[in-house]
């Protein structure tokens, strides 16, 4: 198996238009080699539908692929999005769990409409849908309706006052329990990767507790940097993903050049000799 170092750069967390993200799986792939990434992975908001033009493309050009997905969860009321990984094609399990997060997208869209509407905008379900297209229905859709619409000036007004998910109420909490997508999940040949968990609404010592809960259940792996994630930020999640005896994973969460992502394959630095990285068993 080759060494970890034979991967200059990673990232294992990115969107392409099947999601919330502005370019195709193709172009994504080709700035991602030109970017300098070595090894690779698509992880779209609960589809798996752009994973085979990006991989058709990263064989193209030589560039190690991992097959993922993010899936939206919830554990105690909290939104969660955990990463999977490294999964094979046509796994049953992942194809229900990412099949009922579909139905429960345009389920909860409809519903954002009707809260919309309660607040005195008209009705943009529709629009939305057809904005959506092809891809997986998201709040990023209703704010992108709102700002063409002049309602708001940019995606972070849309969600301070109308999408976060403290102006969602109960719709927060549609998404399938931590415990129940990690029961159906784990001990199969995948990572199970908590994402980004600086940005949930949680105390560290509220972290502490997901985080056992999450490696009770079948967990592996933490996301100790995502973009330009705080450096005291990772220096924490190392060493939580030690302490709990969770993998390091990394990834910019690249959604397109517009908000604040970071390009893809750039994040804050992270101490690759002091953690166990995902990616040191990828080949
Ligand atoms: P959803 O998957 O429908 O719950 O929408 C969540 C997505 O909205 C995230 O994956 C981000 O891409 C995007 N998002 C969340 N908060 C913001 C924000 N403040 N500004 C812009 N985009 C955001
Ligand atoms: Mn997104
Ligand atoms: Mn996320
Ligand atoms: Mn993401």
């Amino acid at each position: 198996m080759p060494e970890a170092a034979q991967y200059r750069k990673v990232d294992l967390h990115t969107h392409s238009t099947r999601s919330d993200g502005r370019l195709s799986p193709t172009e994504l792939v080709d700035l991602a080699v030109e970017q300098g990434v070595s090894l690779f992975a698509l992880t779209d908001h609960d589809t798996l539908d752009g994973i085979p033009e990006a991989r058709q493309r990263a064989e193209g050009h030589n560039l190690s692929y991992l097959n993922g997905v993010e899936l939206s969860t919830q554990w105690q009321g909290i939104p969660l999005h955990m990463v999977a990984l490294g999964f094979e094609d046509n796994n049953p399990e992942l194809l229900s769990v990412v099949a009922s997060n579909q139905a429960t997208r345009l389920e909860r869209g409809r519903r954002i409409a009707d809260l919309l509407v309660k607040q005195g905008l008209p009705d943009l379900f529709d629009e939305a849908l057809a904005l959506a297209g092809d891809s997986q229905l998201g709040r990023p859709h209703f704010a992108n309706l709102l700002i063409e619409k002049g309602l708001v000036k940019d995606a972070n007004k849309a969600f301070d006052r109308y999408l976060g998910n403290k102006r969602l109420g109960q719709l927060r909490d549609v998404w399938p329990d931590l415990e129940d997508v990690l029961g159906t999940l784990a001990g199969q040949n995948m990572e199970l990767i908590l994402a980004h968990p600086k940005r949930y609404p949680l105390t560290v010592t509220k972290l502490k507790r997901l985080l056992g809960d999450f490696k009770k259940w079948g967990g592996t792996a933490i996301e100790v940097v995502s973009g330009n994630e705080r450096p005291d930020h990772v220096r924490l999640l190392e060493r939580l993903s030690l302490e709990f005896g969770l993998k390091a994973s990394a990834g910019s969460d690249y959604h397109g050049p517009f908000g604040p992502w970071t390009q893809v394959g750039k994040f804050t630095q992270i101490h690759e000799s002091e953690v166990n990285l995902v990616w040191s068993s990828c080949q």
